[in-house]
């Protein structure tokens, strides 16, 4: 498999290479500390196609692919994970809708969010009870002539209170994942209101809250897809997301290397500096090892994807691999910086906390294994 980037995804990628490097490395601090939005930056990346990496270019996207989109991704998640996750679910969410929307519903929300004007997309599965096993979701949505009622609750979604479009999952028909159904559903809507944002470990700068549906209206031409059809266009959903999380992991293992490997260079310790002894040098090699391994994971997924064929499997291994890397890197940044690895005065620390949702959600490592398994073994 050739995994050189083309004149298309090069130059996607340099575009988001700047704007990281210039805004949103300047931002990202400040933005963990005070647990603020990444409104200005999520314009910023609308502004370059970023929002809409894969989307067709006469919906206002790239128009560049699932390469091109996790090359950019790298690059933004380096710079701030939080700022990443925003970026990931609204490109997740503008790619679904593409997929499986009318024409009438690519031209009403498919714009908006690639743009910016939106702010961000969010993607409503996970429920207070369920998360690893969606199919159990019990938010209902009653069909009244030519509208849905939506009743239930959503846990832990990501820009939930600022996104201008998210997509919701609710049941429509009996238990299991035959009877859901997936809605197109715009903020301020009335009867849908967000809860309180978590206080979490990490990705400080990314706002995670419930969502409350009380007889929440929506018209039919809402629906996304087939009235049925919403469990697979939320496994569609997860095994694009999982590209994302790697890509989100390599931005992660990246920005470790790089700070770890100035930092050993530049702190001494019995008389030369730390870079020179063998336990710090393995803990870089080991480092500089899994980011080859996951950028190489996460490319493979992603071109696959791009050509149309199958990579469910290789998603899910991108996404478990690079998470778990991403978690043993940054923990081996923190090591390599000693006491200072655990002040915000590196930005390691911040590293460290955010890596740590990465094995979680989007599925956890165990469902990731649950999946390959499941694909081997047909
Ligand atoms: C910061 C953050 C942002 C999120 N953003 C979103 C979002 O935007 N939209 C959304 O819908 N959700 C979102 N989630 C939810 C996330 O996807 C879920 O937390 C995740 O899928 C795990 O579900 P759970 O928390 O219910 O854990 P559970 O499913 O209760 O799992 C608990 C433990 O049991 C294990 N387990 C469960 N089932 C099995 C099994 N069959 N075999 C082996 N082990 C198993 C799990 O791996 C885990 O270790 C987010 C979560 C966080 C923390």
């Amino acid at each position: 498999m050739d995994f050189s980037l083309d004149e298309t995804q090069t130059a996607v990628r340099d575009a988001a290479r700047r704007l990281a490097r210039e805004k949103l490395v300047p931002r990202a601090k400040e933005l963990d500390r005070t647990g603020g939005f990444p409104e200005e930056s999520l314009r910023e990346l609308g502004a370059l196609g970023l929002l809409g990496v894969a989307v067709p270019e006469p919906l206002g996207g790239a128009g560049a692919g699932a390469v091109a989109y996790a090359a950019a991704l790298m690059e933004v998640a380096e710079a701030c994970a939080s700022t990443s996750v925003a970026m990931a679910v609204t490109n997740m969410v503008a790619e679904q809708i593409v997929r499986f929307g009318t024409d009438a519903q690519k031209e009403r929300f498919v714009r908006p969010l690639v743009s910016g004007a939106a702010v961000a997309g969010a993607f409503a599965l996970s429920e207070p009870h369920c998360g690893s096993d969606a199919a159990a979701l019990r938010t209902t949505a009653v069909r009244r002539g030519d509208r849905f009622v939506l009743n239930g609750s959503k846990q832990w979604i990501t820009s939930g209170d600022r996104a201008g479009v998210i997509i919701v999952w609710a049941r429509t028909g009996g238990e299991g994942p035959r009877g859901i159904s997936a809605f197109v559903v715009e903020r301020g809507t009335p009867g849908l209101t967000a809860g309180r944002p978590e206080h979490k470990m990490g990705l400080r700068g990314s706002s995670t809250v419930p969502l409350v549906f009380e007889d929440c209206a929506v018209s039919a031409g809402q629906l996304l897809g087939e009235e049925g059809q919403g469990f697979k266009i939320a496994m569609s959903a997860l095994d694009g997301g999982r590209i994302g999380i790697g890509a989100q992991a390599v931005g992660l293992i990246r920005a470790c290397l790089g700070a770890s490997r100035r930092y050993a260079r530049e702190r001494k310790a019995f008389g030369e500096p730390i870079a020179e002894r063998q336990a710090i040098r393995w803990k870089l090699a080991d480092m500089a090892v899994d980011l080859a391994a996951a950028e190489l994971l996460t490319f493979r997924a992603a071109r696959l994807k791009e050509e149309g064929r199958p990579f469910t499997r290789e998603a899910s291994m991108a996404k478990l691999f690079c998470s778990e890397a991403s978690n043993r890197a940054t923990s081996q940044a923190v090591q390599i910086h000693g006491g200072y690895g655990y002040v915000d005065e590196f930005p390691v620390e911040r590293y460290f906390r955010d890596a740590r949702v990465q094995t979680l959600y989007e599925g956890t490592s165990e469902i990731q294994r649950k999946v390959i398994a499941r694909e081997i073994l047909k």
